[in-house]
């Protein structure tokens, strides 16, 4: 843990009293758990500051942590902190007026690839920005206060961007944090009910996404998920989206992919990309994307460039095992 980055944020938090949270676009539970959790931790110990999170967007699967705070005049963001979390590029910041803010701080466990903070606290190691929220209250736990609430939006984003606690980079420290919070009260039955409990028509969804993957010789899974089977199926895009989920565990499929076209064809096609032992980051990096090497996002623009990016996907399942063993 960088200790000397954390003071320093720390005092830079004590001296603001305006202070806005942002995120990354498509927010998922990571980057909603890191805000919303720093906002409550920060709000308890410092109740005469003003901390926000004004973001806009909304999400059916994370309905249940509630609503952000409403927009303010550009003036707020022009006296604010500006700590932006989980975010490795300043175009992925969901809400672009992050720009107003007076000062900035990056926490984020992404690859580095644009320091835009007045502090970068980067550790890409770490397997979710949430652990790294719960690692800066844990160092200023003597001063700072936490709730049950607060502790549940911590733990929701290691829950979550760590698939329960499996992927690669969970360590001791991570279980160490997560035990701190589940000793704050986290209330973990209705936490995984919230995120594990399908409505009946997803599942027929699901049903018909086990009935038309495909896979490639090499071993990569895929599916195509086009703007008549979101209608036939009633699916928003974000539901569409967690096709990728489904995928999963597919013995001998060490990556797996999801192509997802949206209501605007101009945006492209979205790429999901997943996989186990061999990294897919670098697939993503040639198709107008990145992300971590086991997770990683892209955008296509055809069927054909679609075709060529499971082609590629291909080769380098292939290539992983003809040079690795112990891959299952
Ligand atoms: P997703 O499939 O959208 O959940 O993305 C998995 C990971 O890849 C996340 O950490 C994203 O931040 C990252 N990612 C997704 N799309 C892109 C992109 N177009 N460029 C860079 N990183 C991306």
């Amino acid at each position: 843990m960088n200790r000397e980055i954390i003071r320093q944020i720390t005092e830079k938090i004590e001296s603001y009293d305006r202070i806005m949270l942002f995120r990354h676009i498509r927010m998922d539970g990571d980057c909603v758990g890191a805000t919303k959790g720093l906002r409550e931790i920060l709000r308890l110990t410092y109740p005469d500051k003003e901390i926000l999170i004004v973001d806009g967007q909304t999400s059916e699967f994370l309905a249940f942590v509630g609503e952000d705070d409403a927009p303010v005049p550009d003036g707020y963001y022009r006296s604010a902190l500006g700590i932006v979390i989980d975010v490795a590029e300043r175009s992925r910041i969901s809400n672009q007026k992050y720009a107003l803010c007076r000062e900035l701080i990056k926490i984020d466990h992404h690859i580095e690839t644009d320091p835009y903070g007045r502090i970068n606290w980067v550790e890409e190691d770490r397997p979710s920005a949430c652990e790294m929220v719960a690692a800066l209250y844990a160092a200023n736990r003597e001063a700072w206060k936490i709730s049950p609430l607060a502790a549940t939006y911590v733990y929701l984003g290691m829950v979550t961007d760590t698939g329960r606690f499996r992927f690669g980079g969970v360590n001791g420290d991570t279980m160490r944090l997560a035990g701190m919070l589940l000793d704050q009260g986290v209330d973990t039955e209705t936490l995984y009910a919230q995120l594990y409990l399908k409505d009946y028509e997803s599942l027929k969804f699901r049903a018909y996404v086990y009935e038309h993957m495909e896979r490639t010789p090499g071993g990569a899974a895929y599916i195509y998920v086009d703007r008549d089977m979101q209608r036939e199926f009633g699916l928003s895009f974000e539901a569409a989206c967690n096709v990728i989920s489904y995928l999963e565990g597919i013995r001998e499929c060490l990556c797996w992919i999801a192509f997802i076209e949206s209501d605007h064809p101009e945006d492209g096609i979205r790429v999901r990309l997943r996989s186990r032992f061999m990294t897919i980051n670098d697939v993503a990096e040639r198709h107008h994307g990145g992300g971590h090497a086991c997770a990683s996002g892209a955008t296509v623009y055809s069927r054909e460039e679609a075709e060529q990016l499971v082609r590629e996907a291909d080769e380098s399942v292939r290539k992983y095992k003809s040079q690795n063993t112990g891959w299952l």
